[in-house]
């Protein structure tokens, strides 16, 4: 491509809009243009750049026994009313009427629809195991969109289902998408770490997210660096404590006029947060929930959620936490709370003589103990794990990260074949539900999270593998256009991916943009080494750079191509 002709719309300054640099970058370097809120256009330079990475993906999936179909973006609510998420997907979903008042959507996922096709279809074991994906685009109407397409509205994704006889193929065709996952991310230049996590609103058992370890990441993971322990925080479990040493002490009512938070209590009473006992009450439909954690943890809704079992979690608002206390909010307390479900952590069930809220204003009790003054509806692990924390594998301080999920993969389980009545008949002739699994990489994240992980204070340096072009050719004038040009048609011809700076720009001008769009080899035609017989090749990543004849630049091209990969 000639950059005389190309629709390359680079920018001098940032736009307002972008706060992380692959959106910084992307928007200056003629990428991406915002259409509306979390919805945006692809320009020539990230369409090549979307087409590299759904190429490799193509390649993995295909190489792990994935067959491409293509399914509708519009789906028929009658599907998401089977397995209760017209109802679960609240907000997020946009919604739809056609002429005659059917409802639709415009899919955030697929499950439904798939599950649905492969009831219709399949209904031997015979047929299975079946491993179906697609790429294309899907529909979230975030409550915030931002960081341009890392959270977007409209997005494209890559979303494979795999329907196996059993728990045993299940776990086969898991095992190949978690190696296939970490193939695509590996040819695409990314480092990521494979961590648990919790399957949320999706349903299912065992989950990964694969994460790009990057500071503006929304992820937040804790893993071990002696054995091969990573979790999302959300899921990462916390191991239970012995009980503390001691004898209960008798229970006393101290007064403690303003003191509500844990900070002003532990201050007021001179003790340390990790003495007090939080109490945190939650409404989900009818039920009040009481969670209980120590003064110096935090608490994990997620796990709180799932261990309720909904997905409907709020925090009590103040009339609820007066009728149900007799006090207001900064005085709640295990001991003699009625009619809430009281839960536990591990941590506050370890606790001899805790402090904790007396359900009356200005007022705490001392001497707290479990069992004793109050009795746990359920004691288990409902704290969010922090670095340093131990591992709940071998107990070395965990370790702490930022990062992009890109990537996740699902063991579903017979919940939608269940729903959606997707069975099979077995060897016998026995009518079994298929098991299911579903994984996820999210393209467009993928492009923003690789300029993440590499670019430098003047733009993009893309992988070889993923790049626009393999290479930008700058002419820094009139009498050297004719030997680009040449060069330009050489590599060309050859299969080299050629970006050609034919514009009449300053050199300045020419350099500034070849350094913002990044393409990974940069040939530089100027009269100086010319004057030798010579042009000047450098890679963007600064790894190699050199003078060659006109005449050796085809052969080095494809020496520099091959070494990277692609
Ligand atoms: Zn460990």
């Amino acid at each position: 491509m000639r950059m005389t002709s190309g629709f390359i719309p680079t920018l001098r300054e940032t736009p307002a809009e972008a706060e992380i640099p692959s959106h910084k970058l992307m928007l200056r370097a003629g990428f991406l243009r915002r259409a509306a809120a979390g919805i945006y256009t692809y320009l020539p330079l990230s369409h090549r750049v979307l087409m590299k990475i759904m190429q490799i993906i193509r390649e993995e999936m295909n190489a792990a026994g994935g067959q491409e179909i293509l399914l509708p973006i519009v789906q028929p609510a009658e599907l998401w009313h089977a397995t209760g998420r017209w109802v679960d997907y609240g907000e997020e979903m946009f919604r739809l009427k056609d002429r005659h008042g059917r409802e639709f959507c415009l899919g955030p996922t697929h499950e439904e629809i798939i599950t649905s096709l492969v009831q219709g279809e399949v209904s031997s074991y015979r047929q299975l195991p079946l491993l179906l994906y697609q790429i294309q685009n899907k529909y979230r109407d975030e409550i915030r969109p931002r960081f341009g397409i890392m959270r977007g509205r409209e997005f494209i994704m890559k979303d494979l289902y795999s329907f196996d006889v059993d728990q045993r193929g299940l776990d086969e065709s898991y095992q190949k998408m978690y190696q296939a996952y970490s193939n695509v991310f590996a040819r695409c230049g990314l480092e990521t770490k494979a961590v648990l996590a919790d399957s949320g609103a999706i349903g299912g058992s065992l989950t990964h997210e694969f994460v790009v370890l990057a500071d503006c990441g929304e992820a937040i993971i804790v893993y071990c660096a002696n054995c091969d322990y990573a979790a999302n925080v959300e899921k990462a479990e916390c191991r239970p404590l012995p009980r503390e040493d001691g004898e209960p002490m008798p229970l006393e009512k101290v007064s403690t006029p303003g003191q509500k938070t844990i900070e002003q209590v532990a201050s007021f009473l001179g003790i340390a947060p990790a003495r007090l006992i939080k109490t945190l009450l939650y409404k989900s439909d009818d039920e009040v929930i009481a969670a209980l954690v120590r003064g110096d943890h935090e608490l994990n809704e997620v796990k709180l959620a799932r261990i309720v079992g909904t997905l409907q979690l709020a925090p009590a608002d103040e009339e609820t936490i007066l009728r149900v206390t007799g006090a207001p909010a900064g005085y709640c307390g295990p001991v003699g709370l009625q009619n809430v479900r009281l839960i536990v952590d591990h941590a506050v069930a370890a606790l001899v003589n805790g402090v904790a809220g007396a359900n009356e204003e200005d007022a705490h009790l001392l001497n707290v103990n479990m069992g004793r003054d109050y009795e746990p509806d359920l004691v288990t692990d409902i704290r969010l794990v922090k670095a340093g924390d131990p591992c709940p594998k071998c107990g070395t301080a965990l370790l702490g990260a930022r990062g992009i999920e890109v990537g996740q993969i699902f063991q579903l389980g017979t919940k939608y074949s269940e729903a959606l009545r997707a069975y099979y008949l077995d060897e016998k002739g026995e009518q079994k539900p298929i098991v299911m699994g579903c994984y996820g990489i999210g393209v467009t994240r993928t492009m923003a999270s690789i300029i993440e992980q590499h670019h430098d204070e003047h733009g993009i340096i893309w992988p070889m593998s993923v790049a626009p072009f393999h290479v930008h050719i700058v002419s820094l004038g009139d009498k050297e256009l004719a030997l680009a040009e040449e060069l330009y048609e050489q590599l060309t011809s050859s299969g080299v991916e050629v970006l050609l700076d034919d514009r009449d720009e300053r050199p300045g001008v020419k350099f500034k943009d070849a350094d913002l769009i990044g393409i990974p080899i940069r040939i530089t035609i100027g009269a100086k080494s010319l004057a030798e017989g010579k042009v000047e090749l450098k890679l963007r990543s600064g790894e190699w750079e050199g003078k060659l004849a006109p005449d050796e630049v085809c052969g080095k091209v494809r020496e520099l191509i091959a070494s990277k990969g692609a």
